[in-house]
């Protein structure tokens, strides 16, 4: 989870040793820039004159799904939420936990007013009493910067004191689960509930909650000051849309890629620089751990939600790793596989026993492909959240696509 390096570390320790503690915030867009380019006065003017179901038609036409990996279209969320009495909360999901993720933090570092516009005109359309943003505890920098635009909003008379509530997540994957997220923010131990009820009708504290990942409301703002277009007239392979890559492993230049929906892994790793020196293509992991690994000869599929589902992955929240022929695949997906054991809550049987089971079976010299087949069936069926549903993607992944590795 550490992404500084060792030069910014030095500086970083140097400048508290100096008695300067805010010496690793970056540079980002101020208040005041972000109000002179234009910004909150969509929200005033929503707040004054604006009628709800404009913005939701908006927010549909420009296609904008949910992008903490769901892809749930955006909109939709604000009617099942309205659809419930109040008091209704909103929770902002920025726990970003998901290995290899890191485009949720490379704009909060950047705009976070952009964020925070969007999460007000969410927290406008839904009537929210309360804003609620889960912050990693990870990501200082932004932590501290959110910290800071909170209270500067506050003085700005643009919210009330204390309408925004940040509350800082203690790195526990699993609190990136919607449900268990809410636990968390409850101050209860963060494990996913059972659904229905589904948090659009019982969420915060037993009422309503509308939840949305940082992205997501970076780009409701966006689209409401700029219009539908910014999203709506890209199109590549058929699909429509922007996808914001987080970029890592063998790659030139690791980082995160703004790029048209419908890119491919080839696309993907020619923006990032070509691969790195000295290695050649292999494999990659479209979205996150939970999506397994797919082979270098299947560099043609876009990488959109919907898109995957056929190949038995998904694009999850777009976190790209490149593997080449100096990596393991086999390797790789028992690492992800011990990345679940890790962070599983435990509650249920399948997940909990499923993945210390099948770390197991897969640290054998020969995979007993017959039982962990079996294994990955009872795992996928009836584990209660997606952490055990998806965990053993990598597993049926490896087995179909690199049987000569185990
Ligand atoms: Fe917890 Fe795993 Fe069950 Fe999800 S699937 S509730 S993480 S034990």
């Amino acid at each position: 989870h550490h992404h500084i390096d060792h030069a910014t570390h030095e500086k970083v320790h140097a400048a508290i040793l100096a008695g300067d503690t805010h010496a690793h915030i970056p540079q980002y867009q101020t208040y005041a820039d972000y109000v002179a380019e234009g910004g909150y006065a969509q929200l005033a003017q929503l707040r004054e004159s604006g009628d709800w179901e404009t913005v939701q038609e908006t927010v549909l036409a420009a296609g904008l799904r949910g992008l903490g990996g769901a892809g749930f279209p955006s909109g939709k969320k604000w009617g099942f939420v309205r659809a419930n009495a109040g008091p209704r909360y909103l929770a902002v999901n920025g726990d970003e936990g998901e290995p290899g993720t890191f485009k949720d933090r490379y704009y909060l570092e950047r705009t976070p007013h952009l964020m925070l516009e969007g999460m007000l005109i969410a927290a406008w359309a839904v009537e929210a009493a309360t804003c609620y943003i889960y912050m990693r505890d990870e990501y200082p920098a932004v932590l501290e910067t959110l910290r800071r635009e909170i209270k500067t909003l506050e003085a700005a008379g643009v919210v009330a004191p204390g309408y925004i509530e940040l509350r800082r997540g203690a790195g526990a994957y699993i609190c990136g689960e919607e449900s268990a997220m809410i636990e968390s923010i409850e101050g209860k131990r963060g494990i996913p509930r059972h659904r229905p009820p589904f948090v659009a009708q019982v969420g915060l504290f037993g009422q309503p909650t509308l939840v949305h990942n940082v992205e997501t409301l970076h780009w409701i703002a966006r689209i409401c000051r700029e219009g539908t277009h910014i999203l709506n007239a890209t199109s590549k392979n058929g699909r429509v849309g922007l996808r914001s890559y987080s970029v890592s492993g063998r790659v030139a230049a690791p980082g995160v890629y703004l790029l048209p929906a419908g890119s491919t892994i080839t696309d993907i790793i020619a923006a990032a620089g070509g691969m790195a020196d000295g290695h050649a293509f292999k494999a990659y992991q479209p979205g996150g751990p939970s999506s397994g690994l797919l082979p270098a000869s299947m560099a043609d599929i876009p990488l959109d939600f919907d898109t995957l589902q056929p190949h038995g992955t998904f694009i999850g929240s777009a976190a790209v790793v490149v593997l080449s022929d100096q990596d393991s695949a086999r390797d790789a997906a028992l690492n992800m596989l011990r990345f679940f054991e890790d962070e599983s809550c435990g509650q249920c049987t399948p997940c909990r026993a499923g993945c210390a089971k099948a770390v197991k079976l897969m640290q054998a010299d020969h995979w007993d492909q017959d039982l962990l087949t079996e294994l990955c069936t009872t795992m996928a069926d009836a584990s209660i959240c997606g952490l055990g549903q998806a965990a053993p993607n990598p597993i049926k992944l490896v087995m179909r696509h690199f049987p000569s590795e185990i």
